[in-house]
C-alpha cells in the first residue's frame, strides 16, 4: 500500500446503508472494503502467523486481542489489492483501538485520511423503520406513513388482508439499537474530531446524494 493511499473508517447506525456506501466507494474509487470479521475468518483460513495465534484464541472462547487483530490488518494492508486504499469496517471500536491503528499506520508513512460518521436523524430513524410492513400474500411493501394501503389492512396489488410486520421493526427496538450505536461511537468520533480526520455526512438523503457526499470527502481527503 502506497503512504498516499487512503484509509477510511466508515461509522454509522444500523440503517444508515453502510453496506451500499461502501459497496460503491469501492466501485467509484477502487477502495478494497475491510471488515475485521472476514480479515479474521481469512487469516485464520490462510494460516498466517497471526492467523494462527486468532484460532487458538478463538478456539478457547476468548476474544481476540487488538494487537492480533492489528497484526492481521498489517498482513492484509501489504496486499496488492489494497494499494488504491482501503475502507475500515468494524474497527477501531475504541478509542485505544483507533490508537493502536494510528501507531500501526505511521510504520508505513499513513494516517488515517478521514473517519466518516454517516449522521441520521434518530426520530426520522425510528419513524422509517418502525411502520414498515409487508404484504404477506405478494411481498409488496408498504409504510404507516409514507406509503399506507388505499384501503385499511388491505393489499392494493392483491387485496391480501395478510400484513406481517417485523418484530424487531418497532420503535422501541430501533431507538434502543441507535442509542447502542451513539454509546459506543461516541469515543470514537471524539478521538477523530480531536484528530481533525473527523467528516460529517449527513445519510438522510438520497443513496446517490450520500454517495455523492461521500466521494467529495474521498476526493478531498486524499489531495
Ligand atoms: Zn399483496
Amino acid at each position: 500500500m502506497k503512504p498516499t493511499a487512503p484509509v477510511l473508517i466508515l461509522l454509522g447506525p444500523p440503517g444508515a446503508g453502510k453496506g451500499t456506501q461502501a459497496r460503491m466507494l469501492q466501485e467509484r474509487h477502487g477502495l478494497v472494503q475491510l471488515s475485521t470479521g472476514d480479515l479474521l475468518r481469512a487469516a485464520v483460513a490462510a494460516g498466517t502467523e497471526a492467523g494462527k495465534r486468532a484460532k487458538a484464541v478463538m478456539e478457547s472462547g476468548d476474544l481476540v486481542s487488538d494487537e492480533i487483530v492489528i497484526a492481521i490488518l498489517r498482513d492484509r494492508l501489504a496486499e496488492p489489492d489494497c494499494a488504491k486504499g482501503v475502507i475500515l469496517d468494524g474497527f477501531p471500536r475504541t478509542a485505544v483501538q483507533a490508537e493502536a491503528l494510528d501507531d500501526l499506520l505511521a510504520q508505513t508513512g499513513q494516517r488515517i485520511n478521514a473517519a466518516v460518521s454517516l449522521e441520521v436523524e434518530d426520530a426520522a430513524m425510528v419513524d422509517r423503520v418502525s411502520g414498515r410492513f409487508t404484504c404477506g400474500g405478494c411481498g409488496e411493501g408498504y409504510h404507516d406513513r409514507f406509503k399506507p394501503t388505499d384501503k385499511p389492512g388491505t393489499c392494493d396489488k392483491c387485496g391480501s388482508t395478510d400484513m406481517q410486520r417485523r418484530a424487531d421493526d418497532n420503535a422501541a427496538t430501533v431507538a434502543q439499537r441507535l442509542q447502542a450505536y451513539h454509546a459506543q461511537t461516541a469515543p470514537l468520533i471524539a478521538y477523530y474530531e480531536n484528530a481533525g480526520a473527523l467528516a460529517r455526512v449527513d445519510a438522510m438523503g438520497a443513496i446517490e446524494e450520500i454517495a455523492a457526499d461521500l466521494s467529495a470527502v474521498v476526493s478531498k481527503a486524499t489531495t
